[in-house]
């Protein structure tokens, strides 16, 4: 009987212990499936990372072939291009059999496509005409000039009293493959200052354009405003001095400040012959800006005079109202500068800019 509550709770140990050990065997198998299911868990996102990146190797690599592809699509469509030109390498006749055509919209407007288009010698030209006219027009440098070309746009003209002047400098205009320009003075306050084309606007004008136009080197005889539709034909009409002068007479100094603009701007007409030297302040200026352009005229230094001539300088008298009113110039002086103006374009070589 002693051995009673021992066998007992024996018994019940016995009874209990598989139950304890299926547990605990359950309990680590789980411990360990559950670990492994952690750690399987944890590496998910490095094997994605990893499918990631192999599936972009693989997807670059199978690519590889398709950019050649695309490659030689694109060569064989530049090949289809020459079809349009007048000769093609030899090599590339063959091919060009097969393929001739158009170039395709998208080919056409490639922006290479596009910039080989716009490269030409005339638009590059073009492009540093208007880059100049920018630089010319917002120039300051002569404060009288400045203070004066401004101080007349405020007050303006009765006759002008509802417009807006221009009162900035003023670039050349006109064709920029003229072999003829034809130099002035200076804008006129109420002319250029004005309306922003140099002689435009004013008596002068008048006169000069429709001489011009009597030439066949301007497309009306009248220049009144910038959109007036005035094209000129082989002719440029610039100043010596780009801002309008207290009674049209700039100073030696404003005169020197702006000849560079001057001499860039004729130095950018590759066809330019002749320079029509309006007056004997246009011939000294056109003197000081063929000597900036490292084509001085040797000495002695020629007098300037009507029809006076000294290649590239043809001189005439300034169309102010003081010569045309006064009949010191008149219409058939003025044609016949330019009739020897047209005949000298045809045979004189080049005055500043290559040819
Ligand atoms: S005159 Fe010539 S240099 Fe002087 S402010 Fe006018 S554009 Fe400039």
């Amino acid at each position: 009987m002693i051995f009673l509550p021992f066998l007992t709770v024996l018994t019940c140990a016995v009874a209990v212990e598989p139950v304890t050990l299926i547990a605990s065997t359950v309990i680590v198998k789980s411990s360990l499936v559950f670990s492994w299911l952690s750690m399987i868990v944890a590496q998910v996102p490095s094997w994605l990372s990893l499918l990631r990146t192999d599936a972009a190797s693989t997807f670059l690599q199978m690519s590889e072939p398709l950019a050649e592809l695309a490659s030689l699509a694109s060569r064989l469509s530049s090949v289809a291009t020459f079809a349009a030109a007048p000769a093609k390498p030899p090599a590339l006749e063959l091919l060009v059999g097969v393929s001739e055509q158009p170039p395709s919209a998208s080919a056409r407007h490639t922006p290479a496509a596009m910039k080989a288009r716009e490269d030409t010698p005339e638009s590059l030209r073009d492009k540093e005409l208007a880059t100049l006219a920018g630089e010319i027009e917002g120039c300051r440098r002569c404060a009288r000039l400045v203070a004066w070309r401004e101080q007349v746009a405020r007050e303006r003209r009765a006759a002008y009293a509802g417009e807006t002047y221009w009162a900035r400098p003023l670039p050349g205009f006109g064709d920029p493959a003229a072999r003829i320009a034809v130099l002035g003075l200076a804008p006129a306050a109420h002319g250029g200052n004005r309306t922003g084309r140099v002689f435009t606007g004013d008596r002068s004008g008048d006169f000069l354009f429709a001489a011009l136009w009597r030439a066949g080197l301007a497309s009306q005889p009248t220049s009144r405003a910038r959109a007036d539709g005035l094209r000129l034909h082989d002719a440029w009409v610039c100043a010596a001095v780009r801002c309008a002068p207290p009674a049209n007479r700039p100073t030696p100094q404003e005169r020197d400040n702006c000849l560079p603009f001057s001499t860039r701007e004729l130095g950018l007409l590759p066809g330019l012959r002749v320079i029509v030297c309006l007056g004997a302040f246009a011939w000294d200026a056109a003197l000081r800006l063929l000597a900036l352009a490292g084509r001085p005229i040797a000495p002695p230094r020629p007098r300037f005079g009507h029809a006076a001539e000294a290649a590239p300088l043809l001189g005439c008298f300034h169309p102010s109202q003081q010569n045309t009113f006064t009949g010191r110039l008149t219409e058939p002086m003025i044609d016949a500068v330019f009739t020897r103006a047209r005949e000298l374009a045809q045979t004189a070589p080049p005055a500043i800019g290559a040819a």
